[in-house]
């Protein structure tokens, strides 16, 4: 008994070993790094074959209001993206905008979606 309250006192006051990602633990990727990726809406032109192709059904054609007309663009959850990146090459209009982010560290999976609307694409809170 004294010997596990000594275990259990020794682990509390020690110093955490593992390094909080995206806090501390500055992710930096490579310039070739396939990381976030998000549709040009002016180029696409909602074909849907990106959708179609993905091979984890991470991409939702979603209905947007983009430049007072209604349209549907490709929006994609990051939490079932595996960064193949085949919808970049099959798109017949060269529309996604690629960059070597890594996806940001978040609590809820609803927060990991690219929506071409918002500056940041990705969403770190909850709106
Ligand atoms: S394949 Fe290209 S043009 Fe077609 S919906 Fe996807 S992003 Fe748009
Ligand atoms: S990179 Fe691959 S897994 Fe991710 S959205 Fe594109 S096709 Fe789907």
């Amino acid at each position: 008994m004294l010997k596990l309250a000594r275990e259990l006192l020794k682990n509390l006051l020690r110093r955490p070993v593992t390094i909080e990602y995206g806090v501390k633990a500055k992710p930096n990727p490579t310039k070739r790094y396939r990381g976030l990726h998000i549709v040009n809406p002016d180029k696409c032109i909602s074909c849907s074959l990106c959708a179609v192709e993905c091979p984890t059904g991470a991409i939702k054609m979603t209905e947007i209001t983009y430049g007072g007309k209604k349209k549907k663009i490709p929006v994609i959850d990051y939490g079932l993206c595996v960064f193949c990146y085949h919808c970049i090459d099959i798109c017949p209009r060269k529309a996604y905008n690629i960059s070597n982010e890594i996806p940001p560290p978040v609590f809820k999976r609803a927060l990991l979606r690219g929506d071409p609307r918002e500056p940041k694409p990705w969403r770190t809170e909850e709106v």
